[in-house]
C-alpha cells in the first residue's frame, strides 16, 4: 500500500514535465486593462471631438441662415428709410420754412407736413433743423417733448449734414430719452446748406426679432452694443473704449448719460477651439464666453468665475451703411450636451464591448485552466498508475521472495527436525552406549567376584568347609543385591512412568529424608530455614520421587563433606516461596561446605554415569535421575560453587496449595 505522500508526489515536476502550466499572466491582464483604459480615453475624446465638431458645423449653418435673415430684415428697413430725409428736404414746405423760418404759416405748414410724412412712414420723428442747429419744425410739434426749438448742434448727424453729407447716427434722444437711428440730409440752396432734415427711426423692434434663447445684438463702429435681445448687454462695449472716444461720446451725448462699460465677453482659446477655427468655423464665426454678472452669480461662491459663464458660437455680419456689426450668439450648451451624450453613449457601448471582451477572455482563460487541470490530473493519474504498477511489481517480487524464504524455512525446519531426531537418536545411542559401558563396568566386578565366590564355594563344598561356603554364599547374596540395586536404578532412569503430580508438603518430605539419613549425619550440622513461617508449604510433585531427589542431593553433600572436613561439616537447607500462598514457585537450596565441584566437572555433572567417586562408591546416576525427575515435575535443578567453598544445588518447583494436614507434620529432627 503506497504511503499517502506518494499521492502528493505526483506533483513532482518530473512527473508533470509534459504538462505546461497556462500563463495566468497577471502582467498581461494589467496590460490588457491599461489598453482598455487608454482605448476608452481615446474613444471618449474622439467621440466628443467629432460630435462637437459636427454639432458646431450644424449650429453654424443654421445660425448663419438666421443671421442672414436678421441682417436682411435690418438692412431692408434701413434702406427703406435712407431716402426719406432727402424726399422731405425737397418738399416746398420744408424749403419755404428754411427760407422764412419765422413765418408762422410756413412753420405750421411744415409741421403739418412732417407729422403727415412721419405718420405714413411709421418713423419715430421727422424734423427740420435750421443751419444754426435749432429745430424749426417737427412731426411731434405741439406735443410734450416736442423737438421744436431744440439745439442740435452737438449731434454728429447734424454736424455731418451741415457739412453737406448724409449723417447717420444711433443715439438716445435728449428730449424724448428714446433711442433711435437718425438719418440726416442737408438741404442746400445756392451751393449752401440752409438746413437739415432728419428722420428718426425706432429700431428696438429688431432686438426682439431673434428668439429668446439666441441672443442677438448690433454694435456700432466703436463696438458699442446699442441693440440687444439681452437687456443687460445693451450699451455695453465689445472692447474697452479709449478715453478720447469716451470724451467724444460725452460731448455728443450719444447714449445720454448711460454708463458704457465693457461686456465680459472673451474668445475661447484652447487647442480644440483653434483647431475648430481652422477646420469648421467660418471667417465671421468664433467661440466666445460671456461671464454671468448677475447678482446671484456674484454672491454664489465659485472658485472659477468662468465656470458659470455661458458659451456661444458668435456669428458676425456687417449691416447698414454706418459700419454696424450684428452678432448672433448661438448657445453652445445643446451642442456640448449632445457631444456629452454621444460620448457617454460611446463610453457605454465601449464598456459593453469591453465587458464582453473581458468575459470572453475569462472564459478562454477558464477553458485553458480546465484543460491544464485535466492534463495535470491525467499526468497525475498516469504517474499514480505507474507507481502502483511499480509497487505491485515490488510487492510481488517481495512476496515471491517471502514464499521462497518460507519454503526454505520449512525445508530448514524439517531438516532441523530430522537432524534433531537424528541427534536425539544419536544421544540416545550415546547414552545407551554410556549406560552399557557403565553397566558393564558396574556389573563386571560383582560378576567377577560372583565367579570367584562360586568357584571358591564349590571348592569349599568339595572340601566340606560348609561355614566358609556359607560365608561365600552370603557374599554372593550381597553381590546380587548390589547388582539388583544397579538394575533398579536403571529402571528408575529409563522409566517414563506416567507423571503423577499432587501437593507434597516440603517439610514432610524433608523430615523423611533427614530421618533416613540420620545414621550418616554424624557430626554434620544440618539447618533448615524458611519453613517455620509456613509449615504447610507444598509443591506439585510425587512424594516418593521428591524424597529420592532430596535424598540424592543431601547424600551427595554428605559425600562431599566427608571428602573435605567432616568435623566442621554443615548443610544448610533454605526454602523460599516467591509469591503468595497458592501459586508461583518454591525454591529449595541445598548448600554444603564440602569439596565443591571442579570447573571441568560442572558441565558434565548431570550426565548419566558421570562420577568422581571411586569405583563402588558412586554410580554417577544420582544427579542424572534427579534432574530427569525434576524436569518431569516441570521444575529445574541447577548447581553452582559457593564463593567460600562448597557447592549449592538449587531446586525450583511449582508451588501447590497448602494441605491442612501439613501443620501436623513431624518436627525436623536434627541428628546429634
Ligand atoms: P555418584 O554420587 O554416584 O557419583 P551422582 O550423579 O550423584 O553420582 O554425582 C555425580 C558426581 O557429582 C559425583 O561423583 C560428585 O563428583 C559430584 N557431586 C555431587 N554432589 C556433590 C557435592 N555436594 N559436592 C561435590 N561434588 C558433588
Amino acid at each position: 500500500m503506497p504511503h499517502s505522500d506518494d499521492f502528493l508526489a505526483v506533483h513532482d515536476p518530473a512527473a508533470t514535465r509534459a504538462v505546461h502550466a497556462p500563463d495566468t499572466g497577471s502582467g498581461r491582464w494589467w496590460g490588457f486593462a491599461v489598453a482598455l483604459a487608454v482605448g476608452l480615453l481615446l474613444l471618449c475624446g474622439l467621440t466628443w471631438l467629432v460630435s462637437f465638431q459636427r454639432g458646431l458645423a450644424a449650429l453654424q449653418q443654421s445660425t448663419a441662415t438666421r443671421a442672414d435673415r436678421y441682417a436682411a430684415t435690418l438692412e431692408s428697413t434701413l434702406d427703406r428709410y435712407e431716402f426719406l430725409p432727402a424726399l422731405v428736404s425737397l418738399h416746398p414746405f420744408v424749403r419755404g420754412l428754411l427760407e422764412s423760418p419765422h413765418d408762422p404759416a410756413r412753420v405750421a405748414a411744415a409741421n403739418h407736413y412732417l407729422a403727415e410724412v412721419n405718420r405714413r412712414a411709421h418713423a419715430s420723428a421727422t424734423y427740420v433743423i435750421a443751419a444754426n442747429g435749432i429745430a424749426l419744425a417737427a412731426s411731434n410739434h405741439g406735443q410734450p417733448g416736442s423737438f421744436v426749438g431744440t439745439d442740435y448742434r452737438f449731434r454728429p448727424y447734424f454736424q455731418i449734414a451741415a457739412g453737406g453729407k448724409m449723417g447717420r447716427f444711433y443715439a438716445i434722444g435728449i428730449t424724448s430719452d428714446e433711442p433711435g437711428y437718425y438719418i440726416a440730409q442737408p438741404v442746400e440752396s445756392g451751393g449752401k446748406v440752409i438746413g437739415v432734415t432728419v428722420v428718426k427711426l425706432n429700431l428696438e423692434w429688431f432686438q426682439r426679432a431673434g428668439s429668446g434663447a439666441e441672443p442677438l445684438m448690433v454694435s456700432d463702429d466703436h463696438g458699442v452694443i446699442f441693440l440687444s435681445s439681452v437687456p443687460a448687454w445693451q450699451y455695453r462695449t465689445l472692447q474697452p473704449l479709449p478715453p478720447a472716444l469716451q470724451a467724444e461720446m460725452e460731448n455728443t451725448r450719444q447714449y445720454h448719460g448711460r454708463a458704457v462699460t465693457p461686456l465680459p465677453l472673451e474668445p475661447l482659446d484652447s487647442l480644440v477651439t483653434r483647431w475648430l477655427a481652422q477646420t469648421t468655423l467660418g471667417a465671421n464665426a468664433r467661440l466666445v464666453r460671456v461671464r454671468d454678472e448677475s447678482p446671484a452669480a456674484r454672491t454664489t461662491f465659485t472658485p472659477d468665475a468662468t465656470a458659470r459663464a455661458d458659451r456661444y458660437l458668435e456669428l458676425g455680419r456687417t449691416v447698414g451703411p454706418a459700419d454696424w456689426t450684428m452678432q448672433v450668439m448661438a448657445p453652445l450648451e445643446p451642442v456640448l450636451a449632445n457631444a456629452r451624450n454621444a460620448t457617454v453613449a460611446a463610453a457605454l457601448a465601449y464598456a459593453c464591448i469591453c465587458l464582453l471582451l473581458v468575459n470572453w477572455r475569462q472564459r478562454r482563460q477558464r477553458a485553458r485552466d480546465m484543460q491544464y487541470s485535466r492534463r495535470l490530473l491525467e499526468a497525475a493519474y498516469d504517474e499514480l498508475e505507474r507507481r502502483v504498477e511499480a509497487r505491485t511489481a515490488d510487492l510481488m517480487a517481495i512476496n515471491e521472495k517471502l514464499e521462497e524464504q518460507v519454503a526454505e524455512r520449512t525445508r530448514a525446519e524439517s531438516e532441523l527436525r530430522a537432524a534433531q531426531d537424528e541427534l536425539v537418536q544419536a544421544s540416545k545411542l550415546a547414552a545407551l552406549g554410556q549406560m552399557a559401558a557403565g553397566i558393564t563396568h558396574e556389573l563386571n566386578q560383582p560378576l567377577a567376584a560372583l565367579r570367584t565366590f562360586s568357584d571358591n564355594t564349590r571348592v569349599l563344598l568339595e572340601r566340606g568347609q560348609l561355614a566358609a561356603a556359607e560365608g561365600n554364599l552370603t557374599a554372593i547374596a550381597d553381590l546380587t543385591e548390589r547388582m539388583g540395586k544397579i538394575t533398579g536404578q536403571l529402571k528408575l532412569f529409563a522409566g517414563k512412568a506416567r507423571p503423577v503430580r499432587r501437593p507434597v508438603v516440603v517439610r514432610t518430605a524433608l523430615d523423611h529424608v533427614l530421618a533416613l539419613l540420620a545414621p550418616r549425619l554424624g557430626a554434620v550440622t544440618v539447618s533448615v530455614a524458611g519453613l517455620d513461617e509456613q509449615p504447610g508449604l507444598s509443591v506439585r510433585a510425587d512424594e516418593l520421587k521428591l524424597e529420592q531427589v532430596l535424598l540424592n542431593l543431601i547424600g551427595n553433600a554428605l559425600d562431599a563433606i566427608a571428602s573435605a572436613a567432616p568435623a566442621q561439616g554443615r548443610i544448610d537447607i533454605e526454602v523460599q516461596a516467591d509469591t503468595g500462598t497458592n501459586s508461583g514457585t518454591v525454591t529449595l537450596a541445598v548448600r554444603d561446605n564440602g569439596t565443591g565441584i571442579a570447573p571441568e566437572a560442572l558441565p558434565r555433572l548431570f550426565e548419566p554415569f558421570f562420577t568422581t567417586k571411586e569405583t563402588g562408591q558412586g554410580l554417577g546416576l544420582g544427579l542424572a535421575i534427579s534432574s530427569s525427575i525434576v524436569r518431569e515435575f516441570g521444575g529445574q535443578l541447577s548447581v553452582a560453587n559457593m564463593p567460600g567453598g562448597g557447592a549449592q544445588f538449587t531446586l525450583v518447583l511449582a508451588r501447590a496449595p497448602a494441605s491442612p494436614s501439613a501443620t501436623e507434620a513431624l518436627p525436623v529432627s536434627t541428628p546429634q
